[in-house]
């Protein structure tokens, strides 16, 4: 068995997270170190590694989550606009292997992205 990953333990409530959306196929945390005003990340509770690892019959999960993402911005006063980014596996920057997206904004965003 690989050891759960932070994400795993924080839908399981092992480690405290600011928790500020949840239902019964995600949840969504501020994070840890933010790098926007707002910066939350949303994860399914099915534990995906990568967005390689999504596979055909998550879709709807996957538009789900964008249905929640949609919501948790317009509940958070993002209408001028924010940024989503998931990074995927090491050269895309992925440091938690568990699929997250970043939802970012309170600032003007630049591109393109480092
Ligand atoms: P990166 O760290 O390069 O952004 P990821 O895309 O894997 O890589 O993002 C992981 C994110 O998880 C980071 O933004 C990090 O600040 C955040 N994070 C790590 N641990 C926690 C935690 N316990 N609670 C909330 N956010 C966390």
């Amino acid at each position: 068995m690989s050891e759960k990953t932070i994400f795993k333990r924080i839908i399981d409530k092992e480690i405290p997270a600011d928790v500020i959306y949840e239902d019964d196929l995600c949840l969504a945390f501020k994070d840890i170190a933010p790098k926007a005003p707002t910066h939350v990340l949303i994860i399914p509770k099915k534990e995906i590694a990568t967005v390689d690892d999504i596979a055909d019959e998550d879709a709807a999960l996957i538009g789900h989550m964008w249905i929640v993402i949609r919501n948790l911005a317009r509940d958070l006063g993002l209408e001028e606009g924010y940024r989503v980014i998931v990074n995927c596996k090491e050269a895309g920057g992925q440091e938690v292997p568990h699929l997250h997206y970043h939802l970012l904004g309170g600032r003007k965003m630049t591109w393109p992205p480092g």
